[in-house]
């Protein structure tokens, strides 16, 4: 069976692009080899002209189990038809699983995390996402199983991101959103990112491109997270990332402008101008919207650019649904002038 000899550094994105083209073959496991990764991938010319050497060799099959069972199937054993249909979506966020656990599903709390510990034999905590939200975007957390934290290191785009989901925002279902960001920038670019967290951006895309980025953020915890996150990740970076603690309404006046802004703005925040008052040529403003309001938007943003003189082209897309009929949605600016 053939397999693609890539360098590690690259495996990540090329076993990407493989998944993209249909080509990867996910049934078979991929294996270190010293400084490269042996990609599997399925029989088909086109994997010959994708620039890396060929190799056929056998790659150890995924037991089955892994493939197929999901925690629905598996908590099938144990729940009825009923209480299947209230399992939420979760997240694994480095070896913690965060779950929302309806109020119809209260009383089988002990199951729920015997499935997830079917499906994630590695993972040390089980947390309940509530629902309270503050300035800085935290949200209450209680520890339901396992090991009394809710700090980890989570794995992502080929960088480790230091969490505490008790000090900190983080979002692990944004990783294709920064992924498609990393693709976009090229080298040399200077980059704003207010708002930035614990740095997941920052970190995504100094990975892959050697720039230079400013990130501004008012959570002194999270910001002192970022810090350790730069540092954890200094031998991977080719960019550079300079980390500002403030308030980007402050901070950002004093900056001078860059080629690329990317505001991940959080709900209920308008930092429509001043962001893009900073870009030079494109402004990845993010916002939460009713579906039927994303023309609003695109009217507000070209307006915006009109005040501003600036010639603009504005594409919106949906990033993922926030609620029912509310979108995080990215506008993406294109300043041509
Ligand atoms: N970019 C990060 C965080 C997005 S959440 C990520 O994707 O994980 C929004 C972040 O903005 C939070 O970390 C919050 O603390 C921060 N924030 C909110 N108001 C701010 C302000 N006025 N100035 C700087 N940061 C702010």
């Amino acid at each position: 069976m053939p397999a693609l000899r890539v360098p590690r550094r690259e495996a990540e994105p090329v076993k990407r692009r493989l998944k993209r083209l249909n080509l990867y073959d996910g049934k078979r496991r991929p294996k270190r080899e010293g400084d490269f990764v042996l990609l599997p991938v399925v029989e088909d010319e086109r994997i010959h002209s994708l620039g890396y050497e060929v190799l056929s060799l056998e790659l150890p099959l995924r037991p089955e189990r892994q493939i197929y069972r999901n925690l629905e199937s598996v908590l099938a054993e144990r729940l009825t038809p009923e209480e299947l249909k209230h399992i939420r979506r979760y997240d694994v966020i480095g070896d913690i699983a965060v779950v929302q656990i309806p109020p119809e599903l209260e009383g089988r709390t002990a199951e729920i995390v015997w499935g997830l510990r079917k499906v994630h034999p590695f993972i040390k905590v089980v947390a309940k996402k509530g629902f309270h939200e503050g300035a800085f975007r935290i949200r209450e957390y209680s520890i339901v199983w396992g090991e009394k934290r809710l700090e980890t290191v989570h794995r992502e785009n080929g960088v480790g991101v230091k969490v505490d989901l008790s000090k900190a925002f983080f979002n692990p279902r944004m990783k294709g959103e920064r992924y498609r960001l990393a693709q976009l920038v090229k080298d040399g670019e200077r980059i704003l990112i207010p708002f930035a967290g614990v740095l997941p951006y920052a970190l995504v895309i100094a990975r892959y491109k050697k720039v230079r980025i400013t990130a501004v953020e008012l959570n002194k915890e999270a910001y002192e997270l970022g810090l350790e996150n730069i540092e954890l990740n200094r031998k991977r970076l080719r960019g550079e990332i300079e980390f500002i603690y403030g308030d980007v309404f402050k901070v950002l006046p004093e900056l001078p402008t860059y080629d690329r802004v990317i505001s991940p703005t959080p709900k209920g925040i308008d930092a429509l101008a001043l962001t893009l008052n900073k870009a030079e040529r494109w402004l990845h403003y993010y916002d939460f919207v009713g579906e039927d309001k994303i023309v609003d938007l695109r009217r507000r943003i070209t307006g915006e650019c009109a005040l501003q003189g600036k010639d603009c082209e504005v594409r919106v897309k949906k990033v993922s649904e926030f609620k029912p009929h509310v979108f995080k949605v990215c506008a993406d600016v294109r300043i041509l002038g």
